[in-house]
């Protein structure tokens, strides 16, 4: 079967994979609440079938994780394909423009919640498995499908799953399509992902706001005291603060630095792009690389839900934050680093920690990573490029680290897919044409050994 073979069948079949996306969205998977989770399951399990993989639901001790195998020729490579079928909680009903768990179709988009994030890019993957079965050539290699229920809070049990499922996974190489393709538009292999930890510090002050004529310069402030820790987390220069939090990390290899140094890169309008003109302090590391370095981002500062402007000393200061983890670093190490630096500095203050990933990394040069390349450019009909990490968090260390396989990320979605906002999209012929680039993919793969 041609590129060409693969790109009619997905032409004659457009209405129908459309209408199997519009139903995929319709059914809402919300880990988070549990909304519409058990028929998600079921659906997950329903679309595996229909595309040619036996389905299987493993039970997790959270939301269960769906997977599909096919078998391909004897001898050949066995790859795995991860996607979940969990979306994020719909936010705010009166800024999406149809509702979110209705698929709605609007120059040339579907809208819906999961339409990006995550179902429109493995249903693309699973529609590639399907056109591939009903070709005269068969499936070119085995496959795999993770479908994780559990992703979009954290995938708390997915790396213990997967190590009890170490037999079943007994493959050659993983890939995973989520997140929007670079800025630029160019055809790119992600080669890896940063972990995250996220935590909320809160400190708190007298039982309830007090007038800052009558108590300023006598009641402590938890505003400025979290203002105060927050300063010592991070430099003006961007250099965080946190002692030990870098355990670990590791330095970019050659082959990655020439990989980051060939992306392109347009800082300026990238900014004008979302309606800055400076970049974050931090050095003078060129974009990519930011994007592939630890941060530490506030999320949200918080005192009063009230939005007036009061004069009163607060009775409690939140701050939301995050950290992206680069290679190397562990999250269990990062949580102790932090624990530790606000201990020592502002006892009183409460720091809770939520989900967490750890990175993960696959080297330019590690088995496959030509042969991902080579099926993305025949289908974009350009050369694609690697990049080595995505700034993005995804659970596949459990599949890099846990079994030991070289992980590639084909992302297919617009850069603006909206993901986790309200009016979430999909550019549906980047849907149709992602089917031809996961064919081509496992076709690449399937003639490599
Ligand atoms: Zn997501």
């Amino acid at each position: 079967m041609s590129i060409e073979d693969i790109k009619d069948y997905v032409a004659r079949n457009r209405a129908r994979h459309e209408q199997e996306l519009a139903d995929w969205v319709g059914v809402p998977s919300v880990s988070a609440t549990g909304e519409g989770m058990p028929e998600a399951t079921a659906h997950a399990k329903g679309l595996l079938a229909a595309s040619g993989l036996a389905p299987r639901v493993v039970e997790t001790g959270g939301w269960p994780l769906v997977t599909g195998h096919a078998a391909g020729p004897e001898g050949g490579p066995h790859v795995v394909i991860y996607g979940h079928y969990d979306v994020q909680p719909p936010g705010p009903l009166d800024q999406w423009d149809s509702p979110p768990f209705e698929a709605a179709i609007r120059d040339g988009r579907m809208y819906g919640r999961g339409t990006g994030d995550n179902k429109g890019q493995h249903l693309a993957q699973l529609l590639a498995v399907r056109a591939l079965l009903a070709s005269d050539e068969g499936l070119p290699c085995s496959v795999t499908v993770l479908l994780d229920g559990e992703e979009e809070i954290g995938s708390p049990h997915l790396a213990a799953t997967l190590a009890g499922m170490r037999t079943d996974l007994d493959a050659d190489v993983a890939l995973w399509s989520d997140g929007p393709v670079h800025d630029s538009y160019e055809p790119t292999v992600l080669l890896g992902v940063r972990g995250v930890v996220s935590f909320e510090i809160t400190v708190r002050g007298a039982d309830s706001p007090l007038h800052s004529g009558n108590w300023g310069n006598v009641a402590a402030n938890p505003a400025w005291e979290l203002v105060w820790l927050l300063s010592t987390m991070r430099a003006p220069d961007g250099r965080i603060l946190i002692e030990g939090h870098d355990a670990g990390t590791t330095a970019l290899t050659t082959a990655e630095r020439a990989a980051l140094d060939a992306l392109p890169m347009a800082p300026q309008e990238l900014l004008a792009g979302v309606g800055l003109d400076r970049m974050d302090a931090y050095g003078d590391a060129e974009v990519n690389e930011r994007l592939a370095l630890p941060t530490f981002a506030i999320n949200s500062l918080t005192c009063l839900d009230d939005q007036e402007h009061l004069p009163v000393i607060p009775s409690v200061a939140i701050a939301r934050c995050d950290m992206r983890l680069a290679c190397g670093q562990r999250a269990a190490t990062v949580v102790d680093a932090v624990r530790e630096h606000v201990a020592a500095r502002l006892p009183h203050a409460e720091v809770v920690f939520g989900a967490a990933m750890e990175p993960s990394r696959t080297l330019p040069d590690a088995p496959y990573a030509q042969a991902v390349l080579d099926g993305v450019s025949a289908t974009a009909d350009k050369p694609a490029l690697l990049a080595p990490a995505m700034g993005g968090s995804l659970p596949i260390a459990g599949i890099t680290d846990g079994l030991g396989l070289p992980c590639y990320g084909i992302p297919l979605a617009n850069v603006d897919e909206r993901n986790h906002a309200p009016n979430e999209n999909f550019e549906l012929s980047r849907f149709h044409e992602g089917i031809v680039t996961a064919a081509a993919v496992l076709r690449s793969i399937g003639g490599t050994k």
